[in-house]
């Protein structure tokens, strides 16, 4: 795709505010392949105008057909599919298939949810002799990181705008061209113009104006929570309402009687998903003393099948991380196991054999580690996963439980009834059990420090939704 050198502002391509651009690197071979303007106060100031602008008519607009133009741009997006995927590999390093498949189905999947939804949720319920009215919050600030890049988007423009606001979306300065591609498909399903406006642009800059802009009524965040704990003391200042979807170290507990080998390949093929930088990524794997040597040796065979390699390669099964410095703090994070004395199973600190250039990190697993050590304790967001050895099942309930954050989680056992009784002691926002699948209408969000706020299906909606009670 040519990147384009203006805002997504009212339904048109707008000259950016400043002169600065922002250069977009492919990890895998390093290279330069495009540029977008870098957003500064007047573009955001321009954006959120917009927004407002077209708030009144938006919210006004009939919920069905909301939906219909949601379901217009599901198809612009399914027939862009091959085309969002490959510029998705090229600035993020995802592999193709996987690009495919779930960086771009799963947004076009949660896209068509919401084009439902918007047709078929009360937005009007009756308590005692009140009508409460559910309307929309007004104009979303959203801010989104690069993991998912598509996806990340339509999780919050697609509910906010089944609910009847009005967004303005600053993506991450790594994934700005499928931001770009994004904002092509809302013009080409006749979504109004305000509706949702594209401000590409440093988040220092860029983002912290859309959080602090007074015309923004709710900001959505998704990304680190360092990051989330200044755009919540921002939005808590103005009293305006916040989202924030940040990290995890969630665990995935294998309870005595389990399938073994199937729990600790699924386990180690959901760590090496997305190069590990999935916020849900079950890092923590958990096993009972009895299999412990077990566990490991299978988890270092499956590991090893994850050669890194170029995303563009169809065979390939693991890409690059996304940029030099994500690779430098998960390289960082693996010799600080190393430090620490955790056993260097396979994987390590070193760039993989064969792979002279581009941002690689090779899938790597620890034995031997403790819940205090730094790897089981922070998020590493790189293909690694720490096994921990627990004695009884309370045990293994306080190692699960003992961090900071509480985004998700995974419990495998003889019978899903064991499975569930352990998954009601987890303060986690979402569990598997027994490999349960990813379910695009289930809410998705964090316990204690993963999270403020809900995303996806009806709970995602409610998030942009604020109440009216009428008497009678
Ligand atoms: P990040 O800085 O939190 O980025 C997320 C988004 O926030 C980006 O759009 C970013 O813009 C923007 N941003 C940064 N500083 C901001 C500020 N002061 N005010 C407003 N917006 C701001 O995350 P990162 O640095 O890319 O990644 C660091 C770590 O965050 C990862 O290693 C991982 O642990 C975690 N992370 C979590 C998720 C998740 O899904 N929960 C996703 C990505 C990363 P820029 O792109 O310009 O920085
Ligand atoms: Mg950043």
């Amino acid at each position: 795709m040519k990147a384009h050198d203006g805002m997504y502002i009212d339904g048109a391509w707008r000259p950016a505010a400043g002169r600065e651009t922002i250069a977009v690197v492919n990890p895998a071979d390093e290279q330069e392949i495009g540029a977008v303007p870098a957003g500064v106060e007047a573009d955001v100031d321009a954006a959120v105008r917009a927004a407002r602008a077209a708030l009144p008519g938006w919210a006004a607009t009939a919920p069905a057909e909301r939906g219909e133009r949601l379901a217009a741009l599901r198809d612009r997006l399914v027939a862009r599919t091959d085309e969002i995927a490959e510029v998705i590999t090229a600035e993020l390093g995802s592999t193709l298939g996987f690009s495919k498949r779930v960086q771009v189905g799963v947004p076009v999947a949660v896209t068509g949810s919401y084009a439902e939804l918007a047709a078929s949720y009360a937005f009007e319920e009756k308590v005692g002799n009140s009508t409460v009215l559910l309307e929309p919050v007004g104009v979303v600030g959203a801010i989104t990181p690069w993991n998912y890049p598509l996806h990340q988007i339509t999780n919050k423009v697609a509910p906010a705008l089944a609910a009847g606001c009005t967004i303005v979306v600053k993506p991450a300065e790594d994934t700005p061209l499928t931001a770009q591609l994004f904002a092509e498909c809302v013009a080409e399903a006749g979504i109004p113009a305000g509706v949702v406006n594209l401000v590409t642009g440093l988040g220092t800059v860029a983002g912290q104006a859309l959080a602090e802009h007074p015309g923004v009524d709710l900001v959505s965040f998704t990304g680190s929570t360092a990051v989330g704990r200044k755009i919540g003391a921002i939005a808590g200042a103005a009293v305006k309402r916040v989202a924030l979807e940040l990290g995890g170290k969630s665990a995935n507990v294998i309870l005595p009687g389990a399938d073994l080998p199937k729990a600790v390949a699924v386990n180690v093929a959901d760590v090496v998903r997305n190069s590990g930088q999935s916020c849900n990524a079950l890092t923590r794997m958990l096993v009972h003393r009895d299999q412990y040597e077990e566990a490991v040796a299978l988890a270092a065979e499956e590991a090893r099948a994850y050669v890194p390699g170029d995303p563009r390669d169809e065979r390939s099964r693991l890409g690059p991380l996304v940029n030099a410095k994500q690779r430098d703090r998960v390289r960082g994070y693996i010799e600080k196991g190393v430090e620490e004395g955790a056993r260097l199973v396979t994987g390590g600190a070193d760039a993989p054999e064969g792979q002279p250039s581009g941002y690689y990190v090779s899938p790597t697993v620890f034995a031997d580690v403790t819940p205090e050590m730094t790897i089981a304790q922070e998020e590493i967001f790189g293909p690694v996963v720490s096994i921990l050895k627990y004695e009884d099942e309370d045990d293994a309930l306080r190692i699960a439980n003992g961090t900071d954050y509480g985004l998700a989680g995974a419990v495998w056992a003889a019978d899903d009834a064991t499975a569930t009784a352990f998954a009601r002691r987890l303060d986690a926002g979402q569990v598997d059990i027994n490999g349960g699948r990813f379910n695009i209408l289930a809410p998705f969000g964090g316990y204690k420090r993963s999270g403020v706020g809900r995303e996806l299906g009806a709970h995602g909606l409610a998030e942009y939704l604020q109440t009216k009670s009428l008497q009678f």
